[in-house]
């Protein structure tokens, strides 16, 4: 059994195929499980079902105690007139784990378990998608990025999630801080030219709010790549994680989803299920409700993100739990699946790829004339205080020209 990409789709259906004591061989062109990354925080959301997640992970013989994780049940919600509220939940909204290379990272701990469970890794090699049975290979294009910087800082663990249209154009900013070690990160849903004014000018934001005592140690980033195809299973092929496609439109919460088709892709080559069955039963209609979030966001500025904050901490006074408008938010209910086709014609795009598939993608929109203005003289500062650090050594594992 071939696979290709060492992530975490990838090496979660490399698990489940090798304790059924299939051979497994899983090809990745980086150096090392991670490597896509570098140090950044993720949340591993626990929201788009009422099973934890981690039992879920279990089930599928998915070790979770295999690499760090901080459960949540409080963040700071910013809303985009900077007024702060806090959703709170009994249970574990979601957990930050950190990708990279670092032995507590999640994609590690995934490359642990599958060397238990006797799967050969080959790193830094090519192998052709034609000769592979799962196809776990990432996002290929882009549409939208994510920009952040790591530094250290003295302040408590914490989370806060912005809602904010001129600093993260059509999306969010957060900052996550683990252990003394924070991230501040702005995600652009519009293609902006130069996205480090974007992350100075939310910095400084933060820094304003936040005791963080800041020390910059490097830039991180990424691209994510949206897309519905019409197969899942193509040519005998099976693509996992965002090689199929399989992200959240809304957030870009994708770590789930890889997770989850890895192991379901798994489990259908031993035969216990069917993937494109499981796949379009159980994680496709959230997807489409994620799009059609996606393309209802993409008509609201900052009184519509308003709207969604108030709306949020009203349905939690209610219902007195915080989680339970998230869940909302991505139950396929009949008003959404109303709109879903004005979604897909206004929003998605078609296309084919190399390998012959035909996919529904969601392309990176265009910038809007409010996208434009005078960063502040803090901002300025901060670009300043990063090209310091940059001359000095620090990385940034992500520029504009990825995308
Ligand atoms: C900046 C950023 C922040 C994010 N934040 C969150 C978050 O908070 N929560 C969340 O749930 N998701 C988040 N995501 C999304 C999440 O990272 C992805 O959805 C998830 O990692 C997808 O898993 P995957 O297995 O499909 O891809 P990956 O985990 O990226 O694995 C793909 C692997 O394939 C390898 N590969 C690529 N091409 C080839 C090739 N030709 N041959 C062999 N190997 C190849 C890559 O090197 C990589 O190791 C974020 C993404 C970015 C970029």
């Amino acid at each position: 059994m071939h696979i290709l990409g060492a992530g975490l789709s990838g090496l979660s259906a490399a698990v489940v195929l090798a304790k059924s004591g299939r051979e497994v061989h899983v090809h990745e062109i980086r150096k090392d499980s991670g490597a896509r990354f570098d140090g950044d925080f993720q949340g591993l959301e626990n929201w788009t079902s009422r099973s934890d997640f981690f039992d879920e992970m279990r089930e599928w013989g998915l070790d979770p105690d295999e690499f760090k994780s901080d459960p949540f049940s409080i963040v700071d919600l910013a809303h985009p007139d900077d007024v702060i509220t806090n959703p709170i939940t009994d249970g574990v909204a979601f957990r930050v784990v950190e990708r990279g290379t670092g032995h507590h990272c999640i994609d590690q701990g995934f490359k642990r378990m599958a060397e238990a469970a006797g799967v050969k890794i080959h790193y830094g090699v090519k192998k052709a998608p034609e000769e592979c049975h799962i196809i776990a290979a990432g996002p290929k294009d882009s549409s939208a990025i994510a920009f952040g910087e790591v530094f250290h800082t003295d302040h408590p663990n914490h989370v806060t999630f912005q809602l904010n249209d001129k600093l993260a154009p059509g999306a969010y900013s957060y900052l996550i801080i683990i252990d003394g070690i924070g991230l501040i990160c702005t995600c652009l849903w519009r293609k902006q030219k130069k996205s480090g004014r974007y992350l100075n000018e939310t910095i400084a934001w933060y820094e304003e709010r936040y005791n963080l005592n800041r020390k910059p140690i490097k830039r991180v980033g990424g691209k994510g790549d949206f897309s519905i195809p019409e197969k899942y299973v193509h040519e005998g092929r099976y693509y996992v994680g965002e090689a199929g496609g399989l992200q959240d439109f809304m957030w870009g919460f994708g770590m789930r989803y890889a997770i989850t088709s890895g192991a379901l892709a798994g489990m259908a080559i031993l035969g216990e299920c069917d993937y494109e069955e499981e796949v379009k039963d159980r994680l496709l209609p959230l997807i489409k409700v994620s799009a059609t979030n996606r393309f209802l966001m993409n008509r609201i500025g900052d009184r519509g993100f308003k709207m969604v904050a108030n709306h949020w901490m009203r349905d939690q006074k209610r219902k007195g739990d915080g989680l339970e408008f998230m869940r909302w938010v991505y139950r396929p209910g009949i008003f959404r699946r109303m709109i879903w086709p004005l979604a897909r014609m206004g929003m998605l795009r078609k296309k084919s790829m190399g390998d012959g598939r035909r996919v529904m993608r969601m392309p990176f929109r265009g910038a809007l004339r409010r996208d434009s203005w005078e960063p502040s003289a803090r901002a300025i500062e901060i670009g300043e205080q990063w090209k310091a650090i940059q001359r000095g050594g620090g990385g940034v594992s992500f520029s504009d020209t990825d995308t």
